[in-house]
């Protein structure tokens, strides 16, 4: 029996033929497809938090391939920044740079970032895969359909409906149903059966009963400009708050337990990716920003000790860095009529030693509720 997967296409922001016709393509593909689940979305980056593509894609259960215009890195930490938290499904379809950019490759980085504690390591495990796929890597269908397909191989786990086999909908670590308890669960001796959807939510329009039946298509509209705010990732956040303190503009905050987070991003000056240079783990993403190590590109890791400012696009004029990152704040600042302030706001470490605390389930409710600002 296949195994359902819910596949996400994120579509590009222009209308570029080309780009619509291979997003069009995949989609068509993925139809016919067994066991999948097809939930087309404007562009991930752009979504509102509260608007009807994150409210979709928060519906969304089990394990989920993403397709977008963005890296891997990108898609996934925006997803994660909306409430869509997953392990970091490994993709085999990416193109040569990300290839080579393996860390194995590099025992001398793999040390340095091994020593630090991030803050990922403080959270609750999520119990599911995301797997995110960059639509640049291939102008072909096919490669995507093939990839999709190992990956819903490689999940080869049954879905399990709520309340049979586990207390939870942990997809990855729930015990199989007996064969008894699936046939009442198909064949119910009353109309309260639960959903097969693992959130419990009766109205998620992709949900499907057949494992074997062709994907479902469901497209979300939703009106909206493009947006612009960083995107963190955790992995490599390291929590010492140097962006909070760079940043005058109110766009970072911290949650109940003292953790990094984007609090106001639409504060975000648009084009500016100012703290993404003084960022010393390299973990301040610019999804859109046109030099590929501040748009989520992996060619450069964390703590990586070596000047950065020319492959973070800075003018080859002898600047470090952070003197850039200076100069784009205070153009920023003049925009918006304040005064610069230069170097003189270099960031005062007065976070530097707030360590990222155990966050557990609670928490993290708590910061989802705190999202929907209701
Ligand atoms: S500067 Fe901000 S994003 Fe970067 S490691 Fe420090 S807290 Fe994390
Ligand atoms: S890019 Fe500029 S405005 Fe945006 S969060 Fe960073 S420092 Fe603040």
């Amino acid at each position: 029996m296949a195994n359902r997967i819910s596949v996400v296409v994120s579509q590009g922001q222009s209308e570029n033929p080309a780009k619509r016709n291979l997003e069009e393509s995949l989609i068509t593909n993925l139809m016919m497809e067994p066991g999948i689940d097809v939930t087309v979305v404007p562009h991930l980056y752009d979504l509102k938090p509260d608007g009807t593509g994150m409210l979709a894609l928060k519906g969304l259960s089990g394990n989920i391939v993403v397709l977008s215009w963005l890296f891997e890195r990108a898609a996934h930490w925006t997803l994660d920044r909306n409430g869509i938290h997953g392990q970091v499904g490994q993709v085999e379809l990416k193109n040569e740079a990300e290839d080579q950019s393996d860390p194995e490759e590099d025992p001398e980085a793999d040390s340095k970032t091994e020593t630090k504690e991030r803050l990922v390591d403080s959270r609750v495990k999520p119990n599911r895969h995301i797997y995110c796929l960059d639509l640049r890597v291939s102008n072909k269908a096919d490669d995507f359909i093939s990839e999709v397909r190992r990956i819903q191989k490689e999940r080869s786990v049954k879905i399990v409906p709520l309340g049979i086999g586990s207390a939870a909908p942990n997809q990855d670590t729930a015990s199989s149903p007996t064969d008894e308890q699936l046939q009442r669960y198909e064949n119910p001796t009353n109309d309260t059966a639960l959903p097969l959807n693992g959130n419990g939510l009766q109205d998620n329009p992709i949900s499907a009963t057949n494992q074997d039946q062709p994907a479902m298509v469901y497209r979300v509209e939703e009106q909206g400009g493009r947006r612009w705010y960083p995107v963190i990732d955790y992995s490599r956040c390291t929590n010492c708050m140097e962006c909070i303190d760079f940043c005058l503009f109110g766009v970072y905050g911290v949650d109940k337990v003292d953790s990094i987070l984007v609090e106001q991003p639409d504060n975000c000056r648009k084009g500016c990716p100012a703290c993404s240079r003084v960022c010393p783990e390299n973990a301040i993403i610019f999804p859109q920003h046109k030099t590929p190590a501040i748009a989520g590109s992996p060619e450069v890791g964390a703590s990586l000790k070596i000047d950065l400012s020319k492959l973070f696009g800075a003018p080859d004029d002898g600047k470090s860095a952070e003197e850039i990152a200076a100069l784009e704040r205070d153009e920023q600042l003049m925009a918006v009529g304040r005064e610069a302030v230069g170097m003189k706001a270099e960031p005062t470490k007065r976070r530097s030693n707030a360590k990222p605390q155990e966050r557990d389930e609670l928490d993290s409710l708590v910061d989802e509720l705190d999202d929907l600002d209701l």
